[in-house]
């Protein structure tokens, strides 16, 4: 994916050598925008805050999105500080002072075991107010394809389906189960299944809570709408939401963290050196998976454009490669950091930038930052 030119401009901007992510706000917008319009009008749309959580990032989608999903204190207190209309509150470990910071914000609560849910009870006692809580499903039927299987499937997220009536019939005094959470996959590529699986999954609500007398008024679907890092391609927002159907009464939401954030995100790494060794090509970068994790956590080649500098301050001939392949490696003392492995290149130079684009969602928040304790990459919203 070739970065526009204000990207190409604000990564020309930095100081060399060029080690930076640059997150596009208006990208953002625009991608939240499309999300929208691709589910019936009335749906909520939530972004889920562990995708990014760049303080920016998520002040721009708390003011285009519904609200935000969060996964802990920490997320929880950013999205306060975001101003977020809305805040939704998972994850599978919540402590008790993660419970009661979620009652304090009036977030509604995805709760995720019946232990969980009587905390949460106390926790709302101990407020004096009626939280509001959804119940995180793993339910029976067969899972979506993508790339993390969350239901259907032993996990440890949600109530088993089995264990559900066990959940739903404890006495509460200050929690008021409204609905389901039923967040199934991540990384969904297929629109016609992922539009199989929401329906599914208001069925499958309408059912349930008519079966042990809930009052349901919301069914959240999670996100996992998904990118393919290999290509340009996204998941068919036109087609997902056309046949939709949701029942009056009840709330669709949706919370999705990647097709909001991936494709307003750029990591840029300058080449540091360029080696042959046992006939095989590197680009050595300022940068590395410490940065940007996703392609060794997932084992996959993320494409790179080269950003070519012209600059060269050195007295020498200046290193480079023609028409070869090559991998770009970061700069970290092992093997396994690897961004690209095998990437045709016209030409590359020692000093040229490598641009990969789709990083705006589980870059660098995923990454594991201080080993080595390299220096970090400058931000750059605009
Ligand atoms: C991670 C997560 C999301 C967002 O998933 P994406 O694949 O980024 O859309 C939404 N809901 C829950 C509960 C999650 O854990």
């Amino acid at each position: 994916m070739r970065p526009p030119e204000h990207i190409e401009a604000a990564l020309r901007r930095q100081q060399r050598p060029v080690c930076a992510y640059v997150y596009d706000t208006a990208a953002l917008r625009d991608r939240a925008a499309v999300v929208r319009a691709a589910f019936p009008p009335g749906t909520t749309l939530l972004y889920a805050v562990k995708a990014n959580g760049n303080p920016h990032v998520v002040r721009t989608l708390a003011e285009v999105c519904d609200g935000l999903e969060v996964a802990s204190g920490g997320e929880l207190a950013l999205a306060v500080a975001a101003g977020a209309r809305r805040i939704v509150f998972g994850g599978p470990g919540k402590t008790d002072a993660e419970l009661a910071a979620a009652v304090a914000a009036g977030a509604q609560v995805n709760v995720e075991s019946a232990h969980e849910l009587r905390r949460l009870d106390r926790a709302a006692r101990a407020a004096g107010v009626v939280a509001e809580a959804a119940v995180r499903v793993n339910r029976a039927g067969p899972a979506l394809t993508g790339s993390h299987a969350m239901t259907g499937t032993p996990t440890p997220f949600g109530v088993d389906e089995e264990a559900l009536p066990g959940v739903l019939g404890l006495p509460l005094t200050s929690v008021r189960i409204i609905g389901f959470h039923l967040h199934a996959v991540s990384n969904n590529l297929d629109a016609a299944a992922h539009a199989g699986f929401i329906t599914e999954a208001l069925d499958w609500s309408v059912a349930t809570a008519a079966r042990h007398g809930v009052p349901l008024r919301l069914v959240n679907v999670g996100g996992g709408l998904g990118v393919d890092y290999l290509s340009d391609a996204t998941i068919d927002l036109t087609a997902l939401g056309q046949d939709l159907i949701v029942p009056d009464g009840v709330e669709l939401i949706v919370e999705p963290g990647r097709i909001l954030a991936a494709d307003a995100g750029w990591y840029a790494a300058e080449v540091l050196d360029l080696k042959r060794t046992h006939g095989r090509w590197f680009a050595v970068l300022r940068g590395g998976t410490h940065h940007f994790r996703l392609p060794a956590a997932w084992g996959y080649s993320h494409p790179f454009t080269v950003l070519p500098v012209d600059e060269w301050p050195y007295e020498w001939d200046r290193p480079q490669i023609e028409n070869t392949s090559v991998d770009a490696v970061g700069e970290l003392c092992t093997p396994r950091d690897v961004l690209a492995r095998d990437q045709h290149v016209e030409r590359l130079r020692v000093g040229d930038i490598l641009v990969f684009g789709r990083t705006g969602a589980y870059a660098w928040d995923i990454s594991h930052h201080d080993f080595l304790r390299h220096p970090p990459p400058v931000f750059e919203v605009i």
